[in-house]
C-alpha cells in the first residue's frame, strides 16, 4: 500500500457510519458484554469468537476497529492492541516458545524485554537466551542450536540505535524453522514494515508513536491470520492483558494524523540532531537519519524515514555540569518513555547508576553525559534556543 492510500484508510477502513447515525468519530464500545436475542444467535456468535463481539476480554469493536487499520498500516493480516507494549511483547514470545527453547536476541534490547527473556522466563520456563550485538547476520546464524524457536530483533533499538540487517536475519530463521519477532516501537509502521522483509510478528509499544499524544499505555502484535488468531484465543484470552475500549479510542484519534505526526518528527528531528552534531559542548550524536550514522546505508535501506528519539553525549564527565545542563532545559520535559507531541529528556545513567555495579555500567558504554531526546512537534527553532541556553549553564 502507498502512503497516499495508509492517509486515506486511516480516515476511512472499517468505518461503518451508517451504523451509528452518520457520526463521523465512532462512538466508543464502553460495554464488557453484548447480549443476544436467543440462544441460537448466542450459539452462531461463538462459532468465530474473534469476529463476533461476546466478551470484551476477547473481541470488542471499538479496538477491532483500530486493530484493522493498524494491520492495514503495517501491511499485516491482522492485529491485536494489548494493555501495554509488555503485555504485547509477552504474549509474543510465550506464543512462539515453550519449555526448555533456546532465544537469540540483541543485547541492546529494551530493558524489560530483557529481564523478561534473561530472568523471568529463564526461572519460569527454563528457557536459554543467547545476546549478539545484532548488527552482522553471521552472527545470529552462529548462535543457532538445536534448541533454537526465536529470533528476537528491535531494530533500530531504542537505547542505542544499532539496527540489524531486517531481511538477512529473517531469511536465516526460516532456513531454520526459527520464528522472527521485532519490536518496530521506533520507526513505527509509517517508516518500516518489518512483515514484508520476512519477519513473523510485529510488536509495539503504542504509549510511543502509534498514540503519540502520551495519553495512554498500550500495545499491538500484527502478523498473519493464523498467528493472531492463536494468539487471540490463547495469550489475549488467557493472559487477560487486553486493551481497553477507551485507550482504542484514543488511538483511532492519533491514528487521523499518523503521517503528518511522524513527518515532522522526522524533519524536527533532522535539525535538531544536524544542529547538535556540530556543536562544541556535544562529543557526538546518535541518530539512524544522519549521514554520519555507523549503519547510515543500511538505515536507508529498511526504513523510508526516522522517528525523533535521538541520543548525544555531553562533551564532559563532570556529573555536576551534566546536571546543570539536564536541569536547565525549559521546553525538552525531564522523564521517560517518548514518541509524543511534547520533547522529552532522559539519561539512561539515572536508572543504571541505581541497578548496575560502576563496573557493569562503564561494560555497557553508556556514560553519565549520555542523553535520550525525545523531538516533539514544537517548532524546532526553540529546541534549538532551549538546547543552546541548556548548554550555556552548565558552566
Ligand atoms: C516503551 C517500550 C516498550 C514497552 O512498552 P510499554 O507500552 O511501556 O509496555 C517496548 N519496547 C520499546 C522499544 C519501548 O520503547
Amino acid at each position: 500500500m502507498t502512503q497516499d492510500h495508509l492517509d486515506t484508510q486511516l480516515t476511512h477502513l472499517g468505518e461503518n457510519r451508517a451504523a451509528h447515525k452518520g457520526a463521523v468519530v465512532p462512538p466508543i464500545f464502553q460495554n464488557s458484554l453484548f447480549t443476544f436475542e436467543s440462544w441460537d444467535a448466542i450459539d452462531s456468535a461463538f462459532d468465530d469468537r474473534i469476529k463476533n463481539p461476546i466478551y470484551s476480554r476477547g473481541t470488542n469493536p471499538t479496538v477491532r476497529l483500530v486493530e484493522d487499520k493498524l494491520a492495514a498500516m503495517a501491511g499485516g493480516e491482522m492485529a491485536r492492541l494489548f494493555a501495554s507494549g509488555m503485555a504485547a511483547i509477552s504474549s509474543a514470545i510465550l506464543h512462539c516458545i515453550g519449555p526448555g527453547d533456546h532465544v537469540v536476541t540483541i543485547r541492546n534490547v529494551y530493558g524489560p524485554t530483557q529481564n523478561l527473556l534473561s530472568r523471568y522466563l529463564v526461572e519460569k520456563m527454563g528457557i536459554s537466551v543467547t545476546f549478539v550485538s545484532g548488527e552482522d547476520p553471521a552472527e545470529w546464524e552462529a548462535a543457532i542450536t538445536d534448541r533454537t524457536r526465536l529470533f528476537y530483533l528491535e531494530s533500530p533499538s531504542s537505547a542505542v540505535f544499532s539496527l540489524q540487517d531486517i531481511p538477512a536475519v529473517a531469511a536465516i530463521a526460516k532456513a531454520h524453522g526459527i520464528r522472527t519477532i521485532l519490536d518496530n516501537t521506533w520507526a513505527t509502521p509509517v517508516f518500516q514494515k518489518p512483515l514484508a522483509m520476512g519477519i513473523d510478528l510485529e510488536v509495539h509499544s503504542a504509549s510511543k508513536y502509534l498514540g503519540g499524544h502520551s495519553d495512554f499505555v498500550a500495545g499491538a502484535i500484527v502478523g498473519s491470520e493464523a498467528d493472531l488468531r492463536s494468539i487471540a484465543l490463547r495469550e489475549y484470552e488467557l493472559l487477560g492483558g487486553k486493551m481497553a475500549p477507551f485507550e482504542a479510542w484514543l488511538m483511532l484519534r492519533s491514528f487521523r494524523t499518523m503521517t503528518m505526526r511522524m513527518r515532522q518528527h522526522r524533519e524536527n528531528a533532522r535539525v535538531v540532531a544536524e544542529w547538535l552534531e556540530t556543536h562544541p559542548r556535544v562529543r557526538r550524536v546518535r541518530w539512524p537519519g544522519l549521514a554520519s550514522f555507523p549503519q547510515a546505508e543500511l538505515a536507508r535501506r529498511q526504513m523510508t524515514g526516522f522517528s525523533g528519539l535521538m541520543g548525544f553525549t555531553l562533551d564532559t564527565d563532570d556529573l555536576a555540569a551534566i546536571k546543570r545542563f539536564f536541569d536547565a532545559l525549559r521546553l525538552f520535559l525531564r522523564g521517560v518513555s517518548w514518541g509524543g507531541h511534547e520533547s522529552l529528556i532522559y539519561a539512561p545513567a539515572i536508572s543504571y547508576l541505581k541497578e548496575l555495579t560502576p563496573e557493569r555500567f562503564a561494560a555497557l558504554g553508556i556514560s553519565a553525559g549520555d542523553m535520550r531526546i525525545s523531538v516533539g512537534l514544537e517548532d524546532p527553532r526553540d529546541l534549538l534556543a532551549d538546547l543552546e541556553q541548556a548548554f550555556a549553564a552548565m558552566g
